[in-house]
Order: C-alpha cells, then sequence, then structure tokens
C-alpha cells in the first residue's frame, strides 16, 4: 500500500490524517511540536487551538460557518465530533473546551491503527510520495523557505493584511456609485470593479477622529519583524497626520459622483469586487488593527455604508499562505510538483473550522488519488465546495488575501428577493441546497469509510 505523508498535526493535518486512515490509507502525520514551536502554540497536542476557544456560530440554516459544521459532521469529521464532545455553554455558538479537546484529538489518532505520528520538523519539499502540506499560519522557516523556493517569493505571504470585505447588498447605492478612477477599464466587468463612498469635510474629520479614538488590538512579541513596509493599518497613517488619508487611500482624484455631479467630494473612500459573483466588495486600503466592534462602529459612518454588513472584517496578522488561484489545481495540488497538496490556513482559508474543512478535502482528495478512484470537488453550492472554488479559481489572485467561508461565495438561488429584508429566506434556500448537494457529493464521489 502507499503511504500518506502529513506535514502539520494541527485542525487541517489532523482531520486530512483522520479521513484519509479512515479510508484504509496508511498516514504518517509529522508534527514539530513539542520539539519546535511557534509564538503562539503552547501544547504538543495536535490539533491545538491557538486563540479563541470559539468555532463561530453553529447555526446550519442562516449561516455560512454552521454549515461548514454541518457537512464536516455529516462526513464524519474528527475535528467537528470532537468538539461536539466538549462543547461548552455559548449560547448559538460552539465554544469548545480547548485542553480536552486537542487531548482527545492526540488520543484519536495516536490510537488509530492506520496512523503513525512522527515528531519533528520538516525542512525540505519531499520529492516523492503523496504529501499534503498542512502546516499552518505559522509554517516554520525553514519549510517556508522552501516552499518560497519553489513558488517564487512572492507567491508566499508572511502576513495577511486584511481589510474589510463588504455585501455588496448591504451598500446604499443612493450614496455610493460604480466608477473606477479615470474611468480606466474596457468592459463593462473592468468598469464596475469599483464602488465609490464619498465624503464632505465634515464626515472626513468625524471619521479621522474615530479612527484615531478607536480600540486596537496590539501586536504581539515577535509577530511584526520584517512587516509594515507595504501596507500600514489605516489608524497608524491617520496618526502620522490628518491628511495623510485623503492622499493615500482616500483620495477623491478622477471620479464624478453621480448623485451630486457640481459637487467635490472631500475624500473617497474605494471598494473593489472582490470575487466572480460581484457579491463582495473589499474596502481598498483598508487593513486595520482595529478591534471588531470598532470597526463596524467607524465604517458605518462613510456614506452608503450605513447599514453594511460584512463578511469579514479587517485584520492584520502573522500569516504564511500561497497564492493558491495560482498555485493549485482543483485537486488541491501544487502545479509544479502534483505529489504535493496544500490544506488549511496555509490555503489562504481563514480559521479553525474553515482549516478542518480543506483538511478533510485534501484528505479525501488524496484517498482517492492513491486508491485510484478520482474524485471531482464538491460542487460551489456546498460551504466546502463554495470556499475551494474562491481559492483555487474564483479569487482574484492579484488581490488574494485569506477568506472565511461566508454566503457571498455561494452562486445565487435564483427567484429570491434580494436585499437586507429577504436575507433570512436566501440564507435558509442556501442551506437547504447545499445540505443536498453535499449529501449527494458524498455519496457519490467519495471512497467509502
Ligand atoms: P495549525 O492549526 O497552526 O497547524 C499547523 C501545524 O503544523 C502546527 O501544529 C505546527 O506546529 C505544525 N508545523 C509547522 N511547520 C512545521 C514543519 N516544518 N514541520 C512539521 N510541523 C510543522 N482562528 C480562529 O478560528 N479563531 C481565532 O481566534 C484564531 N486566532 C489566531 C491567533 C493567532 C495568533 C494565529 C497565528 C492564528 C489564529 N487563528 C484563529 C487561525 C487558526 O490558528 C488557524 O485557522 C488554524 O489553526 C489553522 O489550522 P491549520 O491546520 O492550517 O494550522
Amino acid at each position: 500500500t502507499q503511504e500518506l505523508h502529513i506535514i502539520g498535526g494541527g485542525m487541517a493535518g489532523s482531520e486530512a490524517a483522520w479521513q484519509a486512515a479512515n479510508a484504509g490509507v496508511q498516514v504518517v502525520l509529522h508534527e514539530m511540536r513539542p520539539k519546535v514551536g511557534t509564538f503562539a502554540h503552547q501544547t504538543g497536542l495536535l490539533g491545538e487551538m491557538v486563540c479563541s476557544n470559539s468555532f463561530r456560530s453553529d447555526d446550519s440554516e442562516q449561516n455560512a460557518v454552521g454549515l461548514l459544521h454541518w457537512e464536516m459532521r455529516a462526513a464524519n469529521g474528527l475535528i467537528m465530533q470532537t468538539a461536539d464532545k466538549h462543547r461548552l455553554p455559548a449560547g448559538g455558538a460552539l465554544a469548545v473546551d480547548r485542553d480536552p479537546f486537542a487531548q482527545s484529538v492526540t488520543d484519536a489518532l495516536m490510537s488509530h491503527s492506520n496512523v503513525r505520528v512522527e515528531y519533528g520538523e520538516i525542512t525540505e519539499l519531499p520529492t516523492d510520495g503523496h504529501w499534503i502540506i498542512a502546516t499552518g499560519p505559522l509554517t516554520s522557516g525553514a519549510l517556508a523557505e522552501a516552499i518560497a523556493a519553489e513558488t517564487g517569493a512572492e507567491a508566499l505571504a508572511f502576513f495577511d493584511a486584511i481589510a474589510p470585505i463588504v455585501y455588496f447588498d448591504s451598500i446604499n447605492m443612493d450614496r455610493a456609485w460604480m466608477q473606477s478612477r479615470y474611468d480606466k477599464g474596457e468592459t463593462e466587468e473592468e468598469r464596475t470593479a469599483y464602488l465609490n463612498c464619498p465624503m464632505t469635510k465634515d464626515e472626513y474629520e468625524a471619521f479621522i477622529d474615530a479612527l484615531l479614538a478607536a480600540d486596537k488590538t496590539v501586536f504581539r512579541e515577535g509577530e511584526t519583524a520584517g512587516y509594515f513596509d507595504g501596507c500600514l493599518p489605516i489608524e497608524v497613517m491617520a496618526e502620522r497626520g490628518r491628511e495623510t488619508l485623503r492622499f493615500g487611500p482616500m483620495k477623491p482624484v478622477g471620479l464624478t459622483n453621480p448623485h451630486e455631479p457640481d459637487k467635490k467630494p472631500y475624500a473617497v473612500v474605494q471598494l473593489r469586487r472582490d470575487n466572480k459573483l460581484g457579491t463582495l466588495y473589499n474596502m481598498v486600503g483598508f487593513q486595520t488593527k482595529m478591534k471588531y466592534g470598532a470597526q463596524t462602529d467607524v465604517f458605518k459612518m462613510i456614506p452608503g455604508l450605513e447599514d453594511a454588513s460584512f463578511a469579514r472584517l479587517g485584520g492584520i496578522h502573522r500569516n504564511s499562505f500561497i497564492n493558491s488561484p495560482t498555485l493549485l489545481d482543483d485537486q488541491m495540488r501544487l502545479r509544479s510538483r502534483p505529489n504535493i497538496r496544500f490544506a488549511g490556513q496555509i490555503t489562504g482559508v481563514e480559521g479553525y473550522v474553515e482549516s478542518a474543512a480543506m483538511g478533510l478535502l485534501a484528505g479525501r482528495m488524496a484517498t482517492a488519488e492513491i486508491i485510484g478512484t478520482p474524485m471531482s470537488a464538491p460542487p460551489n453550492t456546498t460551504a466546502t465546495g463554495a470556499l475551494i472554488t474562491h481559492i483555487t479559481g474564483g479569487a482574484d489572485a492579484k488581490t488574494f488575501q485569506p477568506m472565511n467561508v461566508n454566503f457571498g461565495l455561494f452562486p445565487p438561488v435564483e427567484g429570491l428577493k434580494g436585499g437586507r429584508r429577504g436575507r433570512k429566506d436566501r440564507y435558509k434556500a442556501y442551506t437547504d441546497r447545499a445540505k443536498v448537494d453535499w449529501q449527494t457529493w458524498l455519496d457519490r464521489d467519495t471512497v467509502p469509510a
């Protein structure tokens, strides 16, 4: 039999190992902890949660991450079944008792007859055999260098600098308008690539005051090294001078507001289309370390975004991730070395749950390949499928930044009311469709466990 080697025993690597081992594949799981640590991990356990203990919403009818929970449970996922076992009361969220959780994940894999855990850091890219790299946001330096040497340095990021992403249908188009600066762009798609929100002088001054006063997170020690060159947080720009943003990402040039063509805006916030579907827009240059609550308060001061809902808020973190849209095929394989798959946060998804889901998929895909029954990716109407479609094809490679699962990644269900009012019915329709499609995919395509 052929072995599957997995590097990294975090959320993704543990799930991938479980899926493959249950399907009869011999798995070798390589984990560097406790021999080599990271700045965030505290233990030598597999499946350690490094920060919050929440798997976020468990609502599988109205919430995309809750739907991802549902899909992983249906696929006999180790991370979900262990989280359920160590669930803490937390209302609609799935909070987890982290130490017993990681201990249980570790026990389940250590005692599995098809899994062997080898402790030690892997520092080179493997040349043959079946491999999955699931080394996460804190991939060790030596392995990161080996990956960069293979992919090109610009295709491996060490930080994410995430600008908030807004649902298009929550933007007030009576205030905002679509136009690219100096009307650049030939096609309709290029001309609708940007959306603009105008500000008067008073609105701008109030916005700067709010930015300066907002609650911010501080970097941890060791987190910032070599950073801050091209991607300053907006609040840091504002600290450097009240006009800095107006001459930077908020410059009002090359734009005419069709709602008030005679009035020149004092400043403009630009949003750029973030996915092919046109359901998501990101706020250009608005990476920030403001706390989440502060972000929603401050950003809702922007004319046009009064009622904005956010698919994800901004952040800046230490995070190694590859440019999946250019580097990976739809089987999560590195195009230049198809014996290597990537899974987890290093593929450009964000969060425990999303990372585990990408591990589940990579584990099943590797298994199918080893057993010789090729398997298609799940359809993008499912949460897992929407994520993999986004990172391997739907996202813009040039501006690729890590993504949480959200309904903006799903193809619309026809014939439903848009806008805020129709949201509840729409989300229910998305999740109903996803559950049927996920079950069909599981029944049809995967190797029996
Ligand atoms: P990990 O879970 O990090 O697992 C990767 C594993 O690979 C680790 O065990 C590591 O030791 C091992 N490894 C690395 N390099 C090597 C090597 N060369 N050889 C062998 N093993 C190696 N997500 C949330 O959902 N909520 C949060 O609150 C949250 N907070 C975070 C805070 C910080 C500081 C960081 C860094 C991340 C945070 N995340 C959070 C993201 C979360 O950590 C990831 O989404 C999730 O853990 C990713 O799973 P993964 O399996 O891809 O990586």
